[in-house]
């Protein structure tokens, strides 16, 4: 997971993005090999495969790639269908589900502050859980730190680099804006962004947000 970081001497940075290897490739594989009865390292027949569904629609076709093991089989069912992004939204509104939120994990760091703010007002255990994995993550990967490799600053979920109990995200601040702008050329897009959080949802063939900088010398590389 990428996170942002106020390294000791005050700088600004952001860890390597290592969400999708680690957190929904390698899981999705292992479950595959167990659903298939050929748990790790156990040899796969070449006969024995999954056929997996994956729903990128055609704006987002770059995406569609065929599956690095031979045991998994990609399938790309809005594809075949010329469904676009806006088709998906019209079928999920014609079956009542015009609400439906992208895809994301709870604690993402590319929530804007919408996001953070929704979950704070309508569930506080979600709420509770976030603020604890804020609090437990100021130091940075445990299991970096272990290995020598220590975090030299802290570790935040927020863009303002604050604990999220303190973040601002009832409004953005100025700082934040500008910090935004000078990343990102388009300043409705920033402004977009800051608020509602990095357009696109996360999948297990796309995270969120791939433009960001990257920094991976904060003891957090994977
Ligand atoms: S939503 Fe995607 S980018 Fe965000 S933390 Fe989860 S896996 Fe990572």
């Amino acid at each position: 997971m990428p996170l942002y970081i106020l390294n000791q001497d005050g700088k600004q940075g952001m860890t390597r993005r290592q969400c999708t290897g680690e957190y929904k490739i390698k899981p999705i594989k292992k479950k595959v090999r167990e659903l298939l009865g050929y748990p790790y390292p156990k040899r796969i027949p070449k006969s024995v495969f999954v056929e997996q569904w994956v729903g990128i629609s055609t704006d987002e076709f770059h995406r569609a790639k065929d599956s690095d093991v031979k045991y998994m089989r990609n399938r790309h069912p809005l594809i075949d269908l010329n469904w676009s992004r806006a088709d998906c939204i019209r079928y999920l509104a014609s079956i009542g589900l015009a609400e439906t939120p992208k895809s994301s994990c709870l604690g993402c760091p590319f929530h804007g502050n919408q996001q953070w703010r929704n979950i704070r007002d309508t569930s506080p255990q979600e709420w509770a859980d976030v603020v604890a994995f804020d609090a437990a993550i100021r130091q940075g990967n445990a299991r970096a730190n272990a290995a020598g490799n220590r975090l030299l600053g802290q570790a935040f979920l927020h863009r303002s680099r604050v604990p999220l109990t303190q973040a601002p995200i009832d409004h953005v601040t100025a700082a934040e804006w500008a910090a935004r702008r000078q990343e990102i050329d388009d300043p409705a897009a920033a402004v977009e962004e800051v608020e509602n959080g990095v357009a696109d949802g996360c999948s297990p063939w796309f995270c969120r947000g791939e433009v960001e900088p990257v920094q991976d010398d904060f003891g957090l590389a994977s």
